[in-house]
């Protein structure tokens, strides 16, 4: 299936006068979508699985700001740091101290998100509120070189019901707030899909991905 490449250039339209960048969300989708969207200037894709994302990288321009959205193993981080630009997902201090790690052996920075749980659901990964403030005191005391904490990221529950989805955003870039007052380098808080995005924009949000307006439908 072809980009749907109206849909795309509304969402930019759209984001542009609002300083929101867009991660193009490219997972199960062939490297030759990413590269048609690639062609019309597009530089930004989120992936889920370390194996396809090291598989569309390698065939893919090197300019391209590839970002791991999904859900990340600890023994899995040494594929994805030699190239990735942003780790949306990290989850706990065991794993960012792994990126720091690896980090540290590639002789990089890596860029990452703390994952906050936002959602009612029980099934989706990331730190409360108590576990996000100890991670950030943890790495104010004893910095870990080798990683970048930016910002936050966070999923609302899948629902119907928009008002809960927007009260779960606006609890999550409200923690954001509160954490940019004390961190120089917070700038970037990643919520909002394609079926939530204009909400997540409304609550504050720096980054959304996108990936089923852009690309159609998942198999
Ligand atoms: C798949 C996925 C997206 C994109 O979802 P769409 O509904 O297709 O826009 C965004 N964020 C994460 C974490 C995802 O796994």
């Amino acid at each position: 299936m072809p980009v749907l490449k109206e849909s795309y250039k509304s969402i930019l339209n759209d984001l542009l006068n609002k300083k929101v960048d867009l991660v193009a969300v490219s997972k199960t989708k062939p490297v030759e979508e990413i590269r048609e969207l690639y062609e019309l200037g597009h530089r930004d894709f989120g992936e889920n699985y370390v194996q396809e994302l090291v598989e569309k990288a390698a065939q893919l321009p090197h300019d391209i700001r590839w970002h791991y959205i999904g859900h990340l193993q600890r023994n899995k981080v040494k594929y994805i740091v030699p190239f990735v630009y942003l780790i949306h997902g990290v989850d706990s201090m065991k794993l960012l101290k792994e990126i720091h790690r690896q980090g540290e052996k590639a002789g990089k920075k890596i860029n990452c998100l703390l994952q906050v749980h936002i959602a009612r659901e029980e099934t989706k990964f990331g730190l409360d509120e108590s576990e996000v403030n100890e991670i950030m005191h943890q790495s104010a005391v004893d910095p870990l070189n080798h990683v970048q904490v930016l910002g936050l990221m966070g999923m609302a529950t899948f629902t119907e019901n928009m008002d809960l989805v927007r009260r779960e955003f606006r609890m999550l870039n409200t923690l954001f707030s509160s954490l940019k007052n004390k961190n120089p380098d917070f700038s970037i808080l990643s919520m909002g899909m394609s079926s939530d995005y204009r909400i997540a924009v409304e609550e504050g949000s720096t980054m959304v991905r996108i990936g089923s307006l852009i690309f159609g439908d998942r198999n």
